[in-house]
C-alpha cells in the first residue's frame, strides 16, 4: 500500500511548473501528492460536461482509496488561457475574482461527493508572463 497527503489540481500551462514545484517542495507536498494537470486546474468541474466532471471526480476516488489521500489542493493562477478563451475579463481582479468562485463551487462538489476530504485553495499570482516568479497564496 502506497500512501500520499493529498491531491493536487494544477494547471497544465508550462509557465507555471517550474514555481508550482517549487512550492510543493517547500511546503512537504512533493513526492507526497498525486497531481492532476489540466488547462485551467479544476475549471472543468465547473463548467464541463457531465462525463468529464465524473472523470475528475474518479481521479479524487482513486487518489483516496488508493492511496489514503485526505486532501485536496486546488491551484488556480492569474492569467490562465484557459479561462481567457472562456470568458472576457475586463482586469486581472476580474478573472482572480471569477476564478475564485470558482474555486468555491469545486469545494462544494468536492465536500459533497467526498464528505471526509479538505479541500485547500491556492492562488497562483504571476508576477511576469513568463513564470519567473509566482506568489502563491493560500484563499479562505
Ligand atoms: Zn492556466
Amino acid at each position: 500500500m502506497h500512501k500520499c497527503k493529498s491531491i493536487v489540481f494544477k494547471c497544465m500551462d508550462f509557465r507555471l511548473t517550474k514555481e508550482t514545484i517549487r512550492f510543493l517542495e517547500e511546503n512537504k507536498l512533493l513526492g507526497d501528492c498525486d497531481i492532476v494537470s489540466l488547462a485551467g486546474s479544476s475549471k472543468s468541474l465547473t463548467d464541463g460536461k457531465d462525463e468529464i466532471k465524473n472523470m475528475l471526480l474518479k481521479q479524487i476516488k482513486t487518489s483516496s482509496e488508493l492511496h489514503s489521500s485526505t486532501e485536496v489542493i486546488l491551484i488556480h493562477h492569474s492569467d490562465c488561457g484557459a479561462y481567457k478563451t472562456s470568458y472576457c475579463f475586463s482586469s486581472p481582479e476580474d478573472e482572480k475574482k471569477t476564478q475564485l468562485e470558482d474555486m468555491n463551487k469545486v469545494e462544494s462538489l468536492i465536500k459533497e461527493n467526498f464528505p471526509k476530504i479538505e479541500v485547500k485553495k491556492i492562488w497562483a499570482e504571476m508576477e511576469d508572463k513568463e513564470g519567473k516568479k509566482v506568489n502563491f497564496s493560500i484563499i479562505d
